[in-house]
């Protein structure tokens, strides 16, 4: 059987566009939010150098990824952004990042020019957001980081983390940001890691509120047809089942890394991950310093255990009738099998 080929030629990997490395550059943030997955703070020092970084790049757009998403902590507090992105487009890559939008102001347009696109990351409307972020500045610093980067033509999103307290408030956000020229919002449902667990007593969603979830953006998509996309982190365990592209191309037996992880994550001590910030330890690929020297061919070697985790997800996935966030489902099923999987070469793509 032959695998369908991305347009340039390479087979398709997993169900993201593109082929993507979120990298944490560092955990430090001017915020410090109550859910936040990644542990960022004003006080928080795990950072990574430029020395460490610039192999790595490389390594990493040799072995197929494309874009670069920066995350953190605030990427836009990182010391060296822009010697950094120059880097990395340089090598060619396509250069977004994701922020709380204190520092999208006139006084950081040099910073902007980093980016080719860049997403506001919010928690509600006025109130929920704040109340999350832990700052009673948050919501409208958010909003005048869509409206600057409307101003300068910078093409931007908004990324909507999804909780029980936020669900109800989908509507107004997106009108919202539509009134800002928003081109996309992304819900997203809430990641329950870092802090989020000790801050909320029960805020993840349901089954039921996944669902809910799934049917707001339907119809929101629908409303805003035109005007700005929005894209829901959901799809159906049936819809997963039968993307073919996606799982040939995540259980192929080409040698590239971002054939079969895709997303990577580079976390801000150092730490190469499968797909989430918080994947489970047993699946973890390496350390960035090993994407130097020929080491790529054990971060590709650390990789086959994934080939056995998709295989037995996709197995568990015939037998659901649910909306699923698919990595979070990753990391879910990963935890439970405890990193003991095998997966044979010989068996077929699906
Ligand atoms: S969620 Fe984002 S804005 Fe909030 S502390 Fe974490 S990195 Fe900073």
């Amino acid at each position: 059987m032959t695998c369908p080929t991305a347009p340039e030629g390479r087979v398709r990997s997993g169900f993201l566009p593109d082929r993507t490395v979120h990298l944490h550059p560092l955990r430090r943030c001017n915020l410090a939010c109550r859910h936040c997955y990644s542990l960022s703070s004003p006080r928080a020092r795990d950072i990574l150098s430029m020395e460490v970084l610039t192999p790595a790049l490389r390594s990493l757009y040799d072995e197929g990824y494309e874009v670069l998403s920066l995350s953190g902590g605030e990427p836009m507090l990182y010391p060296e952004l822009e010697a950094l992105t120059r880097y990395a487009r340089e090598l060619g890559f396509r250069i977004v990042g994701i922020t709380n939008g204190f520092r999208v102001t006139p006084r950081f347009d040099h910073l902007l020019d980093c980016f080719d696109g860049l997403a506001v990351s919010f928690d509600g409307m006025g109130a929920t957001h704040d109340h999350v972020r832990g700052s009673p500045r948050a919501f409208d610093m958010a909003k005048a980081a869509l409206r600057r980067l409307a101003e300068i033509g910078k093409p931007a999103a908004a990324a909507f983390t999804v909780s029980r307290d936020s669900l109800p408030e989908i509507p107004e956000f997106v009108e919202m940001a539509a009134a800002h020229d928003v081109r996309a919002v992304q819900l997203r449902p809430l990641v329950m890691a870092g802090r989020a667990p000790v801050a909320y007593a029960d805020p993840a969603l349901s089954v039921a509120d996944m669902g809910r979830l799934w049917l707001i953006g339907r119809a929101l998509a629908a409303a805003y047809e035109g005007r700005l996309s929005v894209h829901v982190d959901l799809a159906h365990a049936r819809a997963i089942v039968a993307d073919d592209a996606a799982w040939r191309g995540m259980l192929s037996e080409s040698a590239r890394l971002s054939d079969i992880v895709n997303p990577i994550v580079v976390t801000p001590d150092g730490v190469l991950k499968p797909f989430t910030f918080d994947f489970p330890a047993a699946f973890d690929l390496g350390r960035i310093e090993d994407l130097t020297d020929g080491g790529e061919a054990g971060i590709r070697v650390a990789a086959r255990p994934l080939k056995g985790l998709l295989a037995a997800q996709l197995a568990d996935l015939r037998r659901r009738e649910e909306f699923i966030d698919w990595f979070a489902h990753c990391r879910d099923f990963a935890a439970a099998l405890g990193g003991v999987v095998r997966y044979s070469p010989a068996a077929p793509c699906r």
